[in-house]
């Protein structure tokens, strides 16, 4: 079996819903996309989108000498179950922190690798180093990005199952100096569509798959240490951390199942959360608590400033999504 091919089947077999690869080259179009992006300052307070723009969009500055860049996408979903009396964690961060997970098994295929084509060079990357994985998603056909700026995996690869994956997956990439066959760009599109934007609380999305971070609860709530807004306060709800709508309303992660990965089963404390309880919550109890999951990277601080807006809007009945 080719080395491509048992790669594939070790990702699968790994859990991972859909692998591809991309040649590992620069990417102009989306670079400058990015920068249009930057000058409208849409990245909010995330100065870290700023620097070193071009090495998002050039795998071989992370890696000299590579020739590949491997695509995994992983799924998550699990039901939202959203209680509007209760404080809303969006579902990726219910379970085991997304980055160890797609490392431990990223990590399993690397090994995989060295061991069919040996001795070779590879990186690991699961949104915590600056690449875009939904630019090299996106070319080595594991989806296309939908309207809501997500990538979108309309149906399996072998194209024989109608059975969509949507956009609940996380996205982790393998750079190395193996040469491998590329993937070629998936068929897929919104068509007629516009869900998401007509049912973004906060008119974040501005233009097909170009969402405002200053408008966009999951940015306000997990990434600005700052003062939210009023407006954008008092529109999140019960979201005290991220926010699913424009997925959930997607028509492409209709009827998709839940993830079947034990590690990302939800924490039942995260899908009926006690306000009451995490406003009662020390510093220390809060960093035991959440240790293994994604709130756990997220600043004690910011989780009490989230909470008293989501105890607010509760009591003010300004919680219906
Ligand atoms: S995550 Fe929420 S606030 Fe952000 S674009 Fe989607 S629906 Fe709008
Ligand atoms: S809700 Fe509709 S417009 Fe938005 S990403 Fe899904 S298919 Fe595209």
């Amino acid at each position: 079996m080719a080395i491509k091919q048992a790669l594939e089947k070790e990702a699968l077999s790994l859990g991972f819903a859909a692998f591809g690869v991309a040649p590992a080259e620069y990417n102009p179009a989306p670079h400058n996309s990015h920068l249009r992006w930057l000058d409208k300052d849409y990245q909010g307070t995330m100065g870290y989108l700023e620097r070193g723009v071009r090495r998002r969009f050039d795998p071989r500055v992370h890696l000299p000498g590579a020739r590949s860049v491997i695509v995994c996408a992983h799924p998550y979903y699990s039901e939202p179950q959203n209680d509007p009396t209760r404080p809303y964690v969006s579902i990726y961060a219910r379970g085991e922190n997304y980055h160890t997970v797609l490392n431990d098994k990223l990590e399993a295929l690397g090994r995989k690798m060295r061991e069919l084509a040996g001795d070779i060079f590879y990186k690991i990357f699961v949104d915590s180093s600056p690449i875009s994985e939904k630019t090299f998603a996106v070319k080595a056909g594991i989806g296309f990005i939908g309207r809501n700026g997500m990538v979108i995996i309309p149906r399996k690869r072998d194209g024989k199952k109608p059975q969509s994956h949507g956009s609940f997956h996380f996205l982790g990439l393998i750079i190395t100096d193996l040469e491998l066959e590329p993937d070629s760009p998936r068929e897929g599109t919104c068509g007629q569509c516009r869900k998401c934007i007509e049912t973004c609380p906060t008119e974040a999305i501005v233009d097909d798959g170009v969402v405002d971070a200053n408008r966009c609860i999951s940015y306000q709530t997990t990434q600005n240490k700052g003062r939210i807004p009023d407006d954008i306060a008092r529109a999140s709800g019960n979201m005290i951390f991220g926010c699913d709508i424009c997925q959930i309303v997607c028509p492409y992660n209709s009827g998709i199942s839940a993830a079947a990965e034990p590690r990302f089963f939800p924490d039942p404390d995260l899908v009926r959360a006690d306000l009451t309880r995490l406003l009662e919550m020390t510093a220390a109890e809060f960093a035991s608590r959440f240790e293994k999951s994604s709130i756990g990277e997220f600043k004690y601080e910011m989780f009490r400033r989230n909470a008293g807006i989501v105890n607010e809007n509760i009591k003010s009945g300004k919680t219906e999504h």
